[in-house]
């Protein structure tokens, strides 16, 4: 088969690979139907993530059609229409029984695209295929499902519900990039008294808009923290969402959020970033990260299937399956592209 093969900072082929087989009694096999990019494959082809290494099939968010089931597989059967989640998940040991599959001690976690081959290929082996997928619910498209891969549950788990968001707070969220946006509809749902979207992309300040930002920020040219604090009667945003992955802007929400307000981390960071925390602790400020779970992943899709959001917006732009180089330049180029979320499809 074809696949996505990363070969260290900055280089990557779609080449032909051996297709996967089931190698557990727990795994499936998925002819990849739909597929896309995340800002963290970005991160691993700069060379943000160690443990991607040369020759891993990249990518960890698909929809597909289930070719073939291990032995043990109960829920998932031969021809199923699937989401594979970014998070594989064995189901049983203390994490997973807990909802934090990101953290499965069981052999799951972030693993496709990173300790094992990922999704950007015509077939995928997902482990755990039990708890590691979920059934695409009828009248739903595949692309729309695609969004509840990864960047759906990372914006509402990782942002609003560890933000904690209630009605009538004010929410900023710095980058509006899929997984900011997802934060910003995720916020939505909680009606917020206001949410102030802050990019550096005016592309993506317009997105945001239509996402349900009220207020947009550029902060090459605006100040984001006095807009907020000139909108909280000096006191700054009850909760600041991170969706960037750069120390400055999670400074930035260190000085965005007001005292006993939330930072909520999503971004995933290359590096350290400074925490003044004689600051925070006088503020009593919450600072919450985490990699995403994806328990709330069936709430998302029943959310979709009721059509109380919208996930159809994000995609931009549509290639076919096997056109990377051209969709990878095309997410990497955003704010020239205007692009939020490229899928590829089979
Ligand atoms: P993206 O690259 O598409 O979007 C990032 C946005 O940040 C862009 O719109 C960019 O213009 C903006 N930006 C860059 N520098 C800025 C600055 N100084 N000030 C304001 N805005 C700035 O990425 P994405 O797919 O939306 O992902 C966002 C982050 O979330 C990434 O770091 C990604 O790795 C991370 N992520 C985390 C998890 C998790 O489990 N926690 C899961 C998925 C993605
Ligand atoms: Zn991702």
């Amino acid at each position: 088969m074809q696949a996505l093969v990363y070969h260290g900072p900055g280089r990557k082929a779609w080449e032909t690979v051996p297709k996967p087989i089931v190698e557990h009694d727990t795994d499936a096999v998925v002819k990849v139907d739909t597929v896309t990019i995340c800002g963290t494959d970005l991160h691993i082809l700069k060379g943000d993530v160690a443990a991607v290494t040369d020759g891993r099939i990249l990518g960890h968010e698909a929809v597909g059609t289930v070719e073939t089931v291990g032995s043990g597989v109960k829920n998932v059967k031969v021809g199923d229409r699937v989401l594979v989640s970014c998070i594989t998940a064995c189901g049983a040991c203390r994490y997973c029984r807990e909802g934090s599959y990101g953290q499965c001690i069981g052999g799951g976690g972030w693993i496709l695209g990173h300790k094992i081959d990922g999704t950007q290929a015509e077939y995928v082996r997902v482990p755990f295929a039990d708890t590691s997928t979920y059934a695409v619910p009828e009248g739903v498209t595949d692309e729309e499902v695609l969004m509840l891969a990864d960047i759906g549950p990372t914006g509402y788990e990782v942002g609003v519900l560890n933000g904690r968001v209630r009605p009538g707070d004010v929410v900023a969220v710095v980058g509006a990039g899929p997984v900011g946006l997802s934060a910003i509809m995720g916020a939505k749902l909680f009606s917020p008294a206001h949410v102030v979207a802050i990019d550096l992309a005016d592309a993506r300040l317009e997105a945001a808009k239509q996402f349900g930002a009220d207020i947009t920020v550029n902060p090459s040219r605006e100040d984001a923290v006095a807009i907020v604090r000139d909108l909280t009667q000096g006191l700054g945003a009850d909760v600041a969402i991170e969706a960037v992955g750069v120390a400055p802007t999670f400074e930035q929400c260190a000085a965005l959020v007001r005292p006993g307000g939330t930072v909520a981390n999503v971004g995933v960071h290359g590096g350290p970033a400074t925490l003044h925390l004689e600051e925070l602790w006088i503020k009593n400020v919450t600072i919450t990260t985490g990699l995403v779970d994806t328990y709330s992943t069936p709430t998302l899709l029943r959310l979709l299937a009721t059509h109380h959001i919208d996930l159809a917006r994000f995609v931009t732009h549509r290639f076919a399956m096997g056109e990377f180089i051209d969709a990878y330049d095309t997410f990497a180029r955003a704010a020239d592209t205007g692009a939020l979320k490229v899928v590829l499809t089979s």
